[in-house]
């Protein structure tokens, strides 16, 4: 059994290392139902212009009833439609519509951890979210490069070049982009495995970078008016003691909410993100931290949200974008028959 929420609030394009275009994720979204995706690349607000025009086009397609709208795919042959919570399967074109939030993930340091920062609802064109975005350029590229020449020394052929040729112009290039690349060159038998044998880590091609601090960051976040969200933080290599510590931070300098729900989460992690939710009065969000195709993480799946938590679009900056407390979450419960891979994610 898999869900389909019509809400998530994380995902990349390949103005970083998610390997479709704005526009292709937005046609995505359309395609399984979402109603309001973030666009939260990694360090960059370039992609979202882009990713808004296209919902826009494809809304203007639904509104005015034209046959080249967008239709919806994800109920494939085979499977079967459990139930749907907040609302029904079939939905009229206007219920359809879908409104695109503005974010972006910034990598941060805490305590020698690289950890990331989901700033929600921001305001690109904000002098703050400017100069975060400012400064990861420079550390971006500078690492990029030499995480390039440490591959070069491996054997590979222009690595940076060609993550940069894969990717949109001025895109983020970060360790993922290198991943798939060593995989594409046939030298890991997948992603998974190019990033643990080359990039983490301990690893050939790792590269230690201190990024600004989780404090700063958070803190400017804020001040921009944009939400500041702890991003997958069961993902992090540390104690639960530690990981309490970094919640307790994050919150001291104006953190709002930890991403609670996203696609490949154990129910286990849920459980104790919930409990660090209420421990610590903090709001709930939700993201797929979808990259690229694949059966596992895809956008709005899995991201179920405990009743007892205050969803993140409750927070007044989401009133922006038509979010608030009376909107619920749209989940469809489904089975991929006949599907095994897809029916264990
Ligand atoms: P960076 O921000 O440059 O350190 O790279 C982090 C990115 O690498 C993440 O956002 C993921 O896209 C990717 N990544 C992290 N862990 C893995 C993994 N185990 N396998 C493949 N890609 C990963
Ligand atoms: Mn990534
Ligand atoms: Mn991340
Ligand atoms: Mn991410």
């Amino acid at each position: 059994m898999t869900t389909i929420s019509n809400i998530d609030f994380h995902c990349h394009t390949n103005a970083s290392d998610g390997a479709f275009s704005p526009e292709q994720v937005v046609q995505r979204a359309f395609a399984r139902g979402l109603n309001y995706l973030a666009i939260s690349d990694h360090d960059l607000t370039a992609g979202i212009a882009l990713a808004q025009q296209e919902a826009q086009r494809l809304n203007t397609l639904l509104l005015n009833n034209d046959p080249n709208a967008p239709q919806e795919t994800y109920i494939k042959p085979g499977s079967q439609v459990i139930k749907v919570d907040n609302g029904t399967l079939e939905r009229s074109n206007e219920q359809r519509l879908l409104t695109i939030i503005p974010a972006a993930e910034f990598s941060t340091t805490w305590k020698d951890e690289q950890i990331h920062v989901v700033a929600l609802c921001l305001d690109p064109q904000h002098e703050l979210i400017k100069e975060l975005e400012a400064d990861r350029k420079v550390k971006r590229k500078e690492r990029a490069i030499e995480i390039s020449k440490k591959l070069e020394l491996l054997g590979f052929e222009s690595p940076y070049e060609r993550c940069c040729a894969k990717a949109a112009p001025g895109a983020t290039i970060t360790r993922g982009n290198y991943a798939r690349l060593i995989f594409e060159d046939g030298k890991a038998n997948s992603v998974d495995e190019a990033f643990n044998q080359y990039l983490k880590r301990g690893q050939k091609a790792y590269v230690k970078t201190q990024w600004d601090s989780l404090e700063h960051t958070v803190e400017s976040i804020v001040k921009s008016n944009a939400i500041a969200i702890l991003a997958h933080p069961r993902r992090y290599k540390i104690s639960n003691g530690r990981l309490r510590k970094l919640v307790m931070a994050f919150k001291d300098c104006g953190g709002v909410a930890l991403e609670v729900s996203s696609s490949q989460q154990k129910e286990d992690d849920r459980n104790y993100l919930t409990q660090l939710c209420q421990e610590y009065d903090l709001m709930a969000s939700l993201g797929s931290d979808f990259h690229n195709e694949g059966i596992y993480r895809d956008l709005g799946q899995n991201l179920d949200l405990p009743s007892v938590l205050k969803p993140v679009w409750h927070h007044e900056r989401a009133r922006a974008f038509n979010l608030g407390p009376e909107i619920a979450q749209r989940v469809v419960h489904i089975t991929y028959k006949g599907n095994p891979a897809v029916e264990s994610a």
